[in-house]
């Protein structure tokens, strides 16, 4: 296993930077491979494009995200809104494992108002410990995973969970020194910009500058200006270090 690969696993073409850019982009910084995986080609992101106008756009902005991350992007091309938490979907996810070999894994929380990201989240969860078993069946040469790979759950969209709260994070990092390429990535994807605007306060705000409130809201909790919390997998059997802190030291803030 290369002990420096990322996988950063996200529903659609933009999520990943949306969530995890500044952590990829600190990880890249160190020597990380950087692979960002989506689960749909993002058809349903327009009101008036085709399925097969909007997904021409989205991978060309996909593409330029990446490189700005300094990433690969690749697309499993399921049907966006149709992401389901079944044998198939987790088949084509423990393959993209074997085949790329991941030590670290970023992707959604379980829980999420979107149920493509929720479902991703949760196939990540089944994915990984059948990636490890060398009998569970796939089609692929890639041999099972040695090691279960560490496992990091994003926030949910708007950080709320379904309580109404912001929800708990176990570890935060601090992406001041990159939060600015982080939102140029993540406006690579400007066919979503203004489809994902939100009202605050009577006032409409585009989603780079609600990314840009998530950052601040998890950096006040780390005493830092700009951070991305997440949940660090610790069902039994993942690993109990926190490997952000080791790859990326006093950026690193476990809660
Ligand atoms: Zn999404």
């Amino acid at each position: 296993m290369n002990q420096k690969k990322v996988l950063a696993i996200g529903a659609h073409y933009d999520d990943m930077e949306q969530f995890c850019g500044g952590t990829l982009l600190l990880l890249r910084k160190q020597g990380y491979d950087i692979l960002i995986a989506v689960l749909t080609a993002g058809e349903c992101g327009t009101n008036e494009l085709s399925a097969k106008e909007i997904v021409k756009i989205r991978q060309k902005e996909a593409k330029l995200g990446a490189k700005k991350i300094g990433a690969k992007v690749t697309c499993l091309n399921i049907r966006d809104g149709c992401v389901s938490y079944d044998l198939e979907t987790t088949k084509k996810i423990v393959k993209l494992m074997r085949e790329y070999q991941p030590q670290i894994i970023f992707t959604h929380p379980t829980v999420d108002y979107m149920t493509d990201h929720a479902h991703t989240g949760q196939l990540v969860l089944w994915a990984v410990p059948e990636a490890t078993h060398p009998n569970f069946p796939v089609e692929t040469n890639a041999p099972a995973l040695e090691k279960q790979p560490w496992v990091y759950h994003t926030d949910p969209q708007g950080l709320i969970g379904l309580d109404g709260q912001i929800v708990r994070v176990n570890t935060i990092v601090d992406i001041s020194e990159v939060v600015e390429t982080k939102l140029s990535a993540f406006a690579s994807h400007k066919s979503q910009i203004g489809f994902l605007k939100v009202e605050s306060s009577g006032r409409t705000i585009d989603s780079v500058e609600k990314t840009r409130r998530w950052a601040i809201t998890r950096g006040q909790q780390a005493r830092v200006e700009y951070g991305e919390g997440f949940m660090q997998q610790l069902l039994e059997q993942y690993p109990r270090k926190n490997i952000l802190s080791e790859a990326l030291k006093d950026r690193v803030f476990t809660l």
